[in-house]
């Protein structure tokens, strides 16, 4: 293939959502050998451009019609990003965005809150069902409430955080949260829904499902600076030590244990910016949805 930019090719490619590095003539065969690359497009008369990999960053990210039915989940483990990526991608493709760490966070500040030890499964369901937990969907995220208040700022609290995931091992509860989940999913029916078990045992139909994961060093690092970012102090030893905590009991529980779903899109964000992360799920759904 030999570079033969034309200026006719080069501006009639000026729209492309890609940075344009070079413009070449090749033959049909070629055409072929190089699509499998996802470097490249090709015009109606056989020109191809070859792009670079990252798309450029003020690219509009256009919505999905409002017609569109859809559910994506995206699963992963603590720390990737899971819900910043989620909230940006639902907001690109104009569909509802569904947090349900925040759930299971709620389910765990309520027991906090009443003095029920996480190892009362029974009270744990029972004072959890009583609080008939539901999002205001007019905020921007939607925020959640307990007993009809909002307790969007107490789940965020360190102690939540240190017993959320044991509560999330009760297998009742873990029942009530998947019946409200697509309970949500029927009122809210273009969603993006994020979590440990969204695509392996929420939505196993879902349309898109995908899978983020980064290294437990970058998760604890990303971790670190929300942390201090938010004028808290962060020790990166321990953070990593609570992240591989979290991992082992995600993974290992019976009911809904954090793993790849087998048709999901795998995306390591390790040395991605959060923007290409977001950029690379929307492309992966506009694809999917034949746009
Ligand atoms: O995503 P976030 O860190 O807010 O989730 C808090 C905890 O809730 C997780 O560590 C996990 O134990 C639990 N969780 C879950 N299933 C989900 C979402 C969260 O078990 N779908």
């Amino acid at each position: 293939m030999s570079p033969t930019s034309t200026p006719e090719s080069a501006s009639r490619n000026q729209d492309l959502p890609f940075e344009l590095i070079e413009v070449v003539e090749v033959s049909r065969t070629e055409i072929e050998v190089v699509a499998d690359m996802e470097r490249v497009v090709c015009d109606r008369d056989g020109a191809v451009a070859t792009l670079d990999r990252t798309p450029s960053d003020d690219r509009p990210m256009p919505t999905l019609p409002r017609d569109q039915r859809i559910v994506i989940t995206i699963d992963g483990p603590a720390g990737t990003g899971k819900s910043s990526v989620a909230r940006s991608l639902a907001k690109a493709l104009g569909l509802d965005f569904l947090d349900t760490g925040a759930m299971y966070r709620a389910a765990a500040a309520i027991a906090i809150d009443h003095g029920i030890p996480a190892s009362d499964a029974e009270a744990v369901v029972r004072e959890t069902t009583k609080a008939d937990l539901h999002f205001d969907w007019m905020k921007d995220p939607p925020t959640i409430l307990a007993f009809g208040k909002p307790i969007d700022h107490r789940i965020r609290s360190a102690d939540v955080g240190e017993i959320v995931s044991p509560i999330a091992t009760i297998k009742p509860l873990r029942e009530h949260m998947v019946r409200k989940q697509r309970i949500i999913a029927q009122q809210h029916p273009r969603l993006v829904t994020e979590g440990r078990d969204q695509g392996s045992v929420v939505f196993p139909d879902a349309a898109v499902k995908f899978y983020l994961d980064a290294s437990p060093d970058v998760r604890a690092r990303r971790r670190a600076e929300q942390l201090i970012a938010s004028g808290h102090s962060a020790d990166l030893g321990s953070i990593t030590a609570e992240i591989l905590d979290r991992d082992k009991r995600d993974s290992s529980r019976a009911d809904g244990p954090l793993i790849c779903p087998k048709d999901a899109i795998c995306v390591d964000t390790s040395d991605l910016a959060f923007d290409q992360v977001v950029r690379t799920l929307h492309r992966h759904v506009l694809a999917a949805v034949g746009r």
